[in-house]
C-alpha cells in the first residue's frame, strides 16, 4: 500500500482492480520508465512498439465489448489510466486516443462492416488510429468547423484540414469529423486515402512524447461505407470526448502522484541548514496539502467510475472530474517542482516533465474553462459559452 494513501482508500477497490493496477504498474516500469526521459528530450516515442505490447494487456479499447476488446469495468479503465500517466501524459493519451476516442467512434457509431474492419486489430494494437475534430481556427467551439463533407455520387468529397491531432503521423485510420448540408457527420477514413495527409507538429513544449499532427484534407474521395452510419450531429463527437475525459480524470492523478512521490523521496535525502528539507514545516505543509487533493481527487474519480459502471455519467459529472482533477494535478507537479529546487527543472527527474504535460491536459478534451462553462449551465440553467 502506498504511504500516501492517508485514508486507506485502497480498501475501496476489489482484487481483480488491484491485479490491473499491478499488471499495468509492472509493464510502464519495464517498458515505459527506463525510456521515457529520453523519449520526451528527443520528441520521439515509439507508438507502434508500445501500441503492441499495451494491446497484448488488452489496454486498447479496454473498456468496450466485443470486437477483440476486454470489456473492463470504467473503475479498472481508470486504474489502468492512472498507471500509464504515472509513466507520462504522452503515453496515457497514446491509449486514450487509440481506445476511447478513435475506436469508441467506430464502436458506437460505425456499421458492422467498420467494426469488423478495424475494431480488432486496433485492440490488438495492429493498427493505430486517431480523432480529428479541432481544426487550426476551431478549438473550443468545433460545431463551427469549417471541414466539409459533400456528396459525390455515391460517396463523399471531404475538404479540410485538422489541427493538433494525436496519434496522427502514425495511424492507419482517422475518425474525421466534417460538416455536411444534414449537420456534421463522421468518417473513418484510412490514411492512405489519396488526398489525406499529415504534417508533424513540431516544436511542442508539452507532451513530447506524444506523435501529433496536423491533417489537411484535399478533396478525399470516400465510399458512404466510409461514413458513420449512427453518428448525427455535434453530439456524436462530444459523447466521444465524455468518454475519453474519464481516463483523464484518473490518468492527471497518476502524474500528480509521480511528482509527490519524488518529492517526498527527495525532501527526505535532500539536507540544507544541517538537516533534510522534508523536515521544515513549510516544506510538510506543502506536502500535507497535495497528499490532501491526491486523496480527494482519488474519491472523486472513484465514485464517477462507480457510477459510470452503474448507471453511467453526465457530461457535467465528467466535468466536474476532469476541471478538479486536472487542476490539482498541475497545482501538485507545480508545487513539486519547487520542493526539487534547481533539480526539479531537470530531466533526470519527472516532475517539471509532468508539469508541462499537464498544460496539455488542461486543454484538450475541452479547457478548465469550458469545464466551467457546462458546471455553470447546469447550475443556472444559462449558456454562457456565447453564439
Ligand atoms: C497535445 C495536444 C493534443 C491534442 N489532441 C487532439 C486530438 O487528438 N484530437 C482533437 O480533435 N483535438 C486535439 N487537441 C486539441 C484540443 O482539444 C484543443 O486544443 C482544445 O479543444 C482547445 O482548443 P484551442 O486550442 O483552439 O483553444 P481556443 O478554443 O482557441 O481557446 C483559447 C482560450 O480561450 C478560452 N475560451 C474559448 N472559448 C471560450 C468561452 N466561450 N468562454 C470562455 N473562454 C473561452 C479557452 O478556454 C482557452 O483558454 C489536442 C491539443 C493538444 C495541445
Amino acid at each position: 500500500m502506498s504511504p500516501l494513501d492517508l485514508l486507506d482508500l485502497d480498501e475501496l477497490l476489489g482484487d481483480e482492480e488491484r491485479d490491473v493496477r499491478s499488471l499495468v504498474r509492472r509493464v510502464v516500469d519495464d517498458r515505459v520508465r527506463p525510456h521515457i526521459a529520453e523519449w520526451y528530450e528527443r520528441g520521439e516515442v515509439p507508438v507502434r512498439e508500445l501500441s503492441l505490447e499495451f494491446g497484448k494487456l488488452g489496454l486498447l479499447g479496454m473498456h468496450l465489448e466485443g470486437y477483440g476488446c476486454a470489456g473492463a469495468s470504467a473503475v479498472q479503465y481508470g486504474l489502468a489510466c492512472m498507471e500509464l500517466e504515472a509513466a507520462d501524459s504522452g503515453v496515457r493519451s497514446l491509449v486514450s486516443v487509440q481506445g476511447s476516442l478513435a475506436m469508441y467512434a467506430i464502436w458506437r457509431y460505425g456499421s458492422e462492416e467498420q467494426k469488423q474492419r478495424w475494431l480488432p486489430g486496433m485492440a490488438a494494437g495492429e493498427l493505430i488510429g486517431c480523432f480529428g475534430l479541432t481544426e487550426p481556427d476551431h478549438g473550443s467551439d468545433p460545431g463551427n468547423m469549417a471541414t466539409r463533407a459533400r456528396r459525390d455520387g455515391d460517396g463523399w468529397v471531404l475538404h479540410g484540414g485538422k489541427m493538433w491531432i494525436t496519434n496522427a503521423p502514425v495511424a492507419d485510420v482517422a475518425v474525421v469529423w466534417a460538416r455536411a448540408d444534414e449537420g456534421v457527420v463522421g468518417f473513418a477514413v484510412p490514411t492512405d486515402t489519396p488526398g489525406f495527409s499529415v504534417r508533424e507538429v513540431k516544436m511542442k513544449l508539452s507532451l513530447r512524447a506524444s506523435a501529433t499532427g496536423e491533417i489537411t484534407l484535399d478533396d478525399v474521395r470516400l465510399p458512404e461505407s466510409a461514413r458513420l452510419p449512427q453518428a448525427r450531429g455535434l453530439k456524436a463527437p462530444l459523447s466521444c470526448l465524455t468518454e475519453a475525459r474519464f481516463g483523464i480524470i484518473w490518468g492527471s492523478l497518476g502524474a500528480a502522484r509521480d511528482c509527490l512521490e519524488t518529492a517526498i523521496a527527495y525532501a527526505t535525502s535532500r539536507e540544507q541548514f544541517g538537516r533534510p528539507i522534508a523536515g521544515f514545516q513549510l516544506t510538510q505543509a506543502k506536502l500535507a496539502d497535495m497528499a490532501l487533493e491526491l486523496q480527494k481527487g482519488y474519491l472523486l474519480a472513484l465514485h464517477l467510475g462507480r457510477r459510470s459502471d452503474a448507471a453511467g455519467l453526465r457530461p457535467e459529472q465528467v466535468s466536474v472530474g476532469k476541471l478538479n482533477n486536472v487542476r490539482e494535478a498541475i497545482r501538485i507537479a507545480r508545487e513539486c517542482r519547487t520542493i526539487l529546487g534547481a533539480n526539479g527543472i531537470s530531466g533526470e527527474y519527472p516532475v517539471l516533465r509532468h508539469a508541462n504535460n499537464l498544460e496539455s491536459v488542461l486543454t484538450y478534451e475541452g479547457t478548465s474553462e469550458v469545464h466551467q462553462l457546462v458546471i455553470g449551465q447546469k447550475l443556472t440553467g444559462l449558456n454562457a459559452f456565447g453564439g
